[in-house]
């Protein structure tokens, strides 16, 4: 029988992720149904497991009965702190740096770039370190049932390189892979990101 888990996010990016990973189980990822009208939480934890958490049990209340997951990742890099962390994917909107009412497209991911290579410009090539973290929680009825995590390590490059992914992945460089993440494959990507390897701990947990 496939099992049926809905994720509760409206990246098409993670969805894409989430989707090629559960190809492989007996498992379909869906979107949660109405999603798109469902206000988001405030996502007010300090680690990337509060939030998942909290997102989890918030959305399965949308879905009563079913298991629905939900995430929360981000970049660590160690020169700063472990920052931007749980903030990555408001780390330049919390510096004030946002497109214009008017934007024809949302440039989120290339302030969030730019603010990062600014914030680094001073440190040197061997203490550019920096690790994906990615939590997964899954959750019915508004109890968390399982929880998962992945990380990846790399560094942060000078200079974006590559089309590929989305977010932060462009400056995100696999030193095994002498490749940036922009620069795999989605299959790649998903055998060795931070997403993946959660994923398939989650996966491995509900399965079983
Ligand atoms: P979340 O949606 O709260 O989990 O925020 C995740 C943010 O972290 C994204 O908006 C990206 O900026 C960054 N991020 C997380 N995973 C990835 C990835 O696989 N590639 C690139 N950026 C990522």
């Amino acid at each position: 029988m496939i099992l049926r888990l809905f994720a509760a996010t409206s990246s098409q990016g993670k969805l894409r992720d989430f989707r090629t990973a559960a190809d492989a189980h007996n498992i379909a990822i869906e979107p949660l149904p109405g999603l798109h009208s469902i206000a988001a939480p405030d996502e007010t934890g300090t680690t990337f497991e509060d939030n998942a958490r909290l997102k989890a049990v918030y959305y399965s209340h949308f879905a009563p009965g079913e298991l629905v997951m939900a995430d929360d990742s981000g970049l660590e890099v160690d020169a700063l702190d472990g920052a931007p962390g749980v903030r990555s994917a408001r780390y330049a909107a919390d510096a004030g740096l946002v497109d214009s009412p008017d934007a024809p497209i949302d440039n989120t991911d290339i302030w969030n770039n730019m603010l990062l290579l600014q914030r680094l410009a001073n440190t040197p090539e061997d203490q550019r370190s920096a690790r994906y973290r990615c939590v997964l929680a899954a959750a019915r009825d508004g109890e968390v049932v399982k929880t998962a995590e992945g990380t990846v390590e790399g560094t942060i490059m000078q200079a974006p390189r590559g089309t590929g992914g989305f977010g932060y992945d462009p400056l995100f460089y696999l030193p095994e892979l002498d490749s940036t993440m922009a620069e795999i494959s989605l299959e790649t990507k998903l055998t060795l990101s931070h997403r993946g390897r959660a994923l398939e701990g989650l996966l491995q947990q509900i399965g079983e």
